[in-house]
């Protein structure tokens, strides 16, 4: 292994014009909004501990956050239930597809937070009286890990809510098993506003480093979630954040990500660095084509391998 780069030099549009050619991978098409996707959308962004935020060309170019949320929303469930939600989910790999409908044996409880159903469950867990409420808080929560006042796509929540067949079905199987406190239906309107918050590769790498910095925003200096919080979500993060893929991500980054259906795949490294890369075409696990090949080269360049460095 060569001597790992410097990241407030490393030539991130060097890094974009080398996955950009990449031509495998297809765009979602869960929703209308998804499957209008630009498959050639390629933006790399990292965001440093001391604050410094840099990307490639199109690193402000929005894309739904989708399933990338989930990690945050497992911390805002941490921190409003008191680390209590802890108990109130699994946190063991399912090696099955993000919205399985399957709830962990004996328990009933969701699987793991990175798995739809327990992204349904983490939502609801979030404090806030009713969708509303639930959803501003969210969206607070969501922007202070970014360092910037995000928003919503009313129309992709919208699709989301309407289309999302198999959230609803695992809502329904939550209550059935008396895990999901709150209505399914409210369940799914809440989760589905999380997915439809539009974030920049910028603003996703400072959300990275926010978790990878044990809690505090290098942006802002603002503390968003205890350290505790932050170590537990990127443990999890680092075992079920790619879903079925997740033991050849560990073994070929080696770096905590969550991936997304946007093409996003938002990263926690060791020592605070945060990164992200968004570029829709996905494999067959729903993980970015691009945002996979980046990572690799990223983390071999920069030396971020958790279990590399010799
Ligand atoms: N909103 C999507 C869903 O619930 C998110 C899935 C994902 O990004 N993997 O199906």
């Amino acid at each position: 292994m060569s001597r790992p780069q410097d990241p407030r030099t490393y030539d991130l549009d060097a890094l974009r014009d080398r996955v950009l050619p990449e031509r495998d991978g297809q765009v979602s098409t869960s929703i209308p909004q998804l499957a209008d996707a630009d498959p050639d959308l390629c933006a790399v962004a990292v965001a440093l501990p001391d604050g410094t935020v840099r990307s490639s060309a199109q690193g402000d170019v929005a894309v739904s956050v989708q399933s990338a949320v989930k990690p945050f929303l497992f911390a805002l469930a941490l921190l409003d239930t008191d680390g209590e939600a802890i108990e109130r989910i699994g946190i063991e790999p399912t090696g099955e597809a993000f919205d399985a409908i399957k709830l962990e044996s004996g328990t009933g409880r969701p699987p793991n937070p990175m798995v739809n159903a327990g992204a349904l469950l983490t939502a609801a867990l979030v404090e806030g009286d009713g969708v509303d409420e639930r959803s501003e808080r969210i969206l607070r929560g969501l922007s202070a890990f970014a360092g910037t006042d995000l928003v919503v796509d009313d129309d992709v929540a919208t699709s989301e809510h309407l289309l999302g067949d198999r959230n609803h079905a695992l809502a329904h199987l939550m209550r059935a098993e008396g895990t999901l406190a709150v209505g399914a239906d409210d369940a799914v309107a809440v989760y589905a506003r999380a997915c439809a918050v539009m974030v920049d590769a910028r603003s996703l790498a400072v959300m990275g480093a926010t978790l990878a910095g044990g809690g505090v925003n290098p942006v802002t200096g603002v503390r968003v979630v205890p350290a505790t919080v932050a170590r537990d979500v990127v443990s999890v993060m680092a075992t079920c954040g790619v879903y079925d893929g997740s033991g050849r991500w560990m073994r070929r980054v080696g770096v905590a990500a969550k991936s997304s259906v946007s093409g996003g795949v938002v990263l926690s490294a060791r020592g605070g660095l945060g990164a992200a890369v968004l570029s829709p075409p996905l494999d067959a696990q729903g993980t970015s084509v691009r945002g996979r090949i980046a990572s690799e080269i990223l983390a071999d360049d920069l030396g971020l391998h958790v279990f590399g460095g010799w």
